[in-house]
């Protein structure tokens, strides 16, 4: 059965994600985020709908550095997040959605050099950010 019970959380985090795009949040944070009346079984639909647009690809999930608690970000004019690779800043957890062209030539030498196929979905490139490299030599300096 399709109710509006069941729809209105999974519109209810869409709008949410999207008026905070690049942003990260926890499940707990969504379900702040989101205006519906708090219950247990709220919440587990809640969770049930993030889990839902991770597959999908709309959402992807993640742990950052020193996180205990999975999060999210949401997807938006990247594609599918379960069609190409992420990288993730190791200093702010940030995430960046990897055009699948960036990798083309290394994916072809990993195949034919190393017998590799890449999984870009799986692939998570860890560096770190423009941000907190800037931030870093900052702090270096006498
Ligand atoms: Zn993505
Ligand atoms: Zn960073």
């Amino acid at each position: 059965m399709k109710g509006n019970n069941k729809t209105l959380p999974r519109l209810l985090i869409i709008e949410f994600l999207k008026k905070n795009p690049d942003k990260r949040f926890t499940a707990r944070d969504i379900c702040n985020g989101i205006n519906i009346k708090k219950g247990e079984a709220v919440k587990s639909t809640v969770y049930r709908n993030i889990d839902k647009l991770c597959n999908e690809g709309r959402l992807v999930k993640y742990k950052e550095p020193n996180a205990k608690a999975m999060s999210y970000q949401y997807s938006e004019g990247h594609g599918s997040c379960k069609e190409h690779s992420h990288a993730q800043c190791s200093e702010c957890g940030k995430l960046f959605h990897i055009d699948n062209e960036v990798f083309a030539d290394a994916a072809k030498k990993m195949r034919e050099q190393y017998g590799i196929n890449m999984d870009f979905q799986k692939t998570l490139i860890i560096g770190i950010c423009n941000e907190c490299k800037e931030k870093k030599n900052r702090f270096k300096r006498p």
